[in-house]
């Protein structure tokens, strides 16, 4: 198994791409949880906040998602809208 193929088995498999909803305003936050920490991604807008999508404008995590999507391998997570700001702090905070 080469490592690329691993990344993408694991990324699936372990449901490290993860869906946060806020309600009642139904607002939706991406997060894909790397080796070592947890990236936002907008997949609207094509945007990764991990360092391979910086450095090439792309990254597995986009290219993967849609699969993961397929696969119905997604992480549903649940918050308040209360809960937004600071959720956006942190995840901010990290980048
Ligand atoms: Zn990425």
């Amino acid at each position: 198994m080469d490592s690329q193929f691993k990344k993408i088995d694991s990324l699936l498999s372990e449901k490290r791409i993860k869906l946060h909803t806020f309600e009642p305003s139904n607002r939706k936050i991406w997060t894909v949880v790397g080796t070592d920490r947890e990236y936002w991604f907008n997949p609207d807008l094509g945007f990764c906040s991990c360092p391979g999508y910086y450095f090439n404008n792309k990254c597995y995590h986009l290219e993967f998602f849609t699969l993961a999507k397929t696969k119905n391998q997604i992480e549903l997570i649940t918050f308040s809208d209360d809960e937004y700001e600071s959720f956006i702090n942190s995840l901010i905070s990290e980048l």
